[in-house]
């Protein structure tokens, strides 16, 4: 566990609407902030530049504000770090942990064909082969990741999970386009904001993985990983437009409480023993991420209006 004062954040991508999802995700980040006394960041995940539109950021602001969690610090913005990013890999490349694979479309094919048939993950002959030898045409950036032994992720939800390190590919940091990688991006910006803790849906699991080993290649601190259980519709299956995917805003215009959405969503997976009804200090004092239970959260209106009614 970091030996610093504790620091959440959420990283949404203003791609689409922010749902119930994203919204415990980020109460459950604030909580964690609040009970610990730390902080509690947001980081605006916009590098999907054909989908990442302004009108999805202004929902992620207008959500988080209406639900009454705001960050601690102005919001950080992914895509204007590109050069941080890149000066990551520099550093891996200069202490051998990366190499640039030259692998073209049509060998990368090939081997992911091969790859396939021997039933193992794709490996680029450049992990081994002299730069000196590299043909003039554009490279993509792999990390070199270990090709034995396990990586462990001691989640606070999921517990120890194992990982082989055999069933992990060089993963890509840098396209050949020059554009970092989801996984580089979030690895170099969690260190660079101090992040302690990384608390997001169980989506993210097997990146915790890739992610492990670029903090390792590059000599930094892991943070501590908390991986959240998908919320499911009243039926178990998952959530549709009708149940619980509508953006955080259109619970407003459906009459809902901001304080009763925090109770209730408080409630999607973690809770303080029998108690329905709590206000945000109680919830402050008592939560805690390692309570939060392993088993997917189901979404139930009765119980939400209830709780709607009581405020
Ligand atoms: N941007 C990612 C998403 O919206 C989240 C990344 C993360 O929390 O690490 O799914």
């Amino acid at each position: 566990m970091p030996d610093r004062p504790v620091v959440t954040r959420i990283a949404p991508s203003p791609t689409g609407s922010m749902h119930i999802g994203t919204a415990r995700t980020a109460l459950f980040n604030w909580l964690y902030a609040r009970h610990t006394g730390g902080k509690f960041l947001l980081r605006v995940e916009d590098t999907d530049r054909e989908r990442s539109t302004e009108a999805a950021v202004q929902v992620i602001f207008d959500g988080l504000s209406w639900l009454g969690l705001e960050a601690d610090e102005p919001a950080v913005f992914q895509f204007a770090r590109a050069d941080l990013h890149r000066a990551a890999v520099d550093e891996l490349l200069a202490r051998g942990k990366a190499y640039r694979d030259y692998m073209s479309s049509e060998e990368l094919e090939a081997e992911r064909a091969l790859a396939r048939a021997e039933g193992r993950v794709v490996r680029s002959p450049w992990r081994d082969r002299s730069p000196n030898d590299a043909p003039d045409r554009p490279f993509a950036v792999r990390l070199k990741c270990p090709q034995e032994g396990e990586t462990m992720i001691d989640d606070q939800v999921k517990g120890e999970v194992r990982f082989q390190n055999k069933d992990l590919d060089d993963l890509i940091l840098l396209r050949s386009d020059g554009n970092p990688t989801y996984n580089l991006a979030v690895v170099v910006d969690d260190h660079d904001m101090g992040v302690t803790h990384v608390i997001r849906g169980d989506d993210h699991l097997n990146n915790a993985a890739r992610q492990t080993l670029i903090y390792q290649a590059l000599g930094w601190e892991v943070p501590v990983w908390a991986h959240l259980p998908l919320i499911h519709g009243p039926d178990g299956t998952k959530l549709s437009k009708r149940h619980g995917a509508q953006a955080v805003s259109e619970f407003d215009d459906m009459g809902y409480l901001p304080e009763a959405m925090r109770n209730y969503l408080a409630k999607l997976g973690w809770g303080h023993g029998d108690d329905e009804i709590f206000s945000d200090e109680q919830a402050i004092a008592w939560f805690d991420i390692r309570d939060v239970v392993g088993a997917p959260a189901r979404l139930d209106w009765a119980k939400l209006n209830h709780l709607n009614n009581h405020y």
